[in-house]
């Protein structure tokens, strides 16, 4: 499989559980600081103390960002503590459907081209799906039939309303890894008029890990170049590269703000390769542990937990 030459990123983004509560902190190396402490240490007059903040002036943070990640101090250092969502929250959640060559085929869809298919986006609801790794995830109710998706997504760095393809990816800041969790059989609507339904199937509570780091742009040289690894209990399931995306991410960035506004910490997630559970009629329990990992970006693990209804 192509790989692109990736090593550890210069830095990263991400949020620690502290008993105080979430602590922001930039990854340098293996170690991670806090990031307002840092950011002061590079010059900054009023530090941010969230992830979600630096993308009110991404070009700003950046700037700062760089520099702190060359000062880091090990009096900033943080321990321990378990990885939140990088950013919480944030604004909305983008997810391209169906969106992989290979994807479309195991799930029957044969002879799929690019002019034949038509990009079209879903949403998860920010606050009550977005969790960080570890034992987060719930099974949601009433589903039997609960499956993973890896996802490669980009998190949005500057406003864009209706941008070209071309200047698509300027607009980009960071990239993370999330897992679109998918309740395969509550998707399903036969009885309706539209045969699906994508807010039960795909938008339920806790389905939305995002982690366990955001990496600049600056440290992936191409978005459709590279690989995607998702594995249950340590068996690999899905194992493919972004290169069989059917639209590119600038197409979806492109297609995404003619519909509406992105904004600065908005997410997409741009759909999954093949390797779903589905097709195998292989379905995710209580106590499963799901790996998923992005070359570049690390592994996002999460244990999958019983059903919550309070
Ligand atoms: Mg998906």
């Amino acid at each position: 499989m192509p790989t692109q030459p990736n090593s550890t990123p210069p830095w990263s983004l991400t949020t620690l559980a502290d008993e105080a509560g979430p602590v922001a902190c930039i990854e340098v190396g293996e170690y991670l600081y806090d990031l307002q402490a840092s950011l002061r240490r590079a010059g900054a007059d009023a530090p941010q103390n969230t992830v979600l903040a630096l993308f009110d002036d991404w070009q700003a943070s950046l700037e700062l960002l760089n520099k702190a990640s060359e000062c880091v101090d090990e009096r900033d250092r943080i321990k321990g503590g378990a990885r939140l969502a990088p950013l919480l929250y944030p604004g909305k959640i983008m997810c391209a459907g169906a969106n992989y060559f290979r994807h479309l085929a195991e799930m029957g869809v044969e002879g799929a081209t690019k002019d034949n298919q038509r990009l079209f986006f879903f949403m998860k609801p920010p606050r009550n799906a977005v969790v960080g790794e570890g034992s987060t995830v719930h099974m949601p109710l009433d589903t039997q039939m609960f499956d993973w998706e890896i996802e490669l997504t980009a998190v949005i760095g500057k406003r864009a309303r209706a941008v070209s393809v071309d200047e698509a990816l300027d607009y980009v800041a960071g990239y993370t890894i999330a897992i679109d969790f998918s309740a395969r059989d509550l998707n399903r609507a036969p009885e309706t008029f539209y045969k699906l339904d994508w807010i039960a199937g795909k938008a339920q509570d806790t389905c939305c890990p995002v982690g366990p780091r955001i990496v600049p742009t600056s440290h992936i040289a191409d978005p459709q170049n590279l690989h995607l690894k998702l594995s249950v209990n340590g068996v690999v399931k899905q194992d493919d590269t972004s290169g069989d995306m059917i639209f590119s991410l600038a197409e979806q960035i492109a297609t995404a703000s003619r519909i509406m506004t992105l904004d600065p910490g908005d997410l997409i997630l741009t759909g999954t390769p093949a390797g779903v559970g589905v097709p195998r009629k292989e379905f995710l329990k209580v106590g499963d542990v799901v790996d998923a990992e992005i070359e570049g970006i690390g592994k996002l693990s999460i244990t999958i937990q019983p059903e919550q209804a309070d």
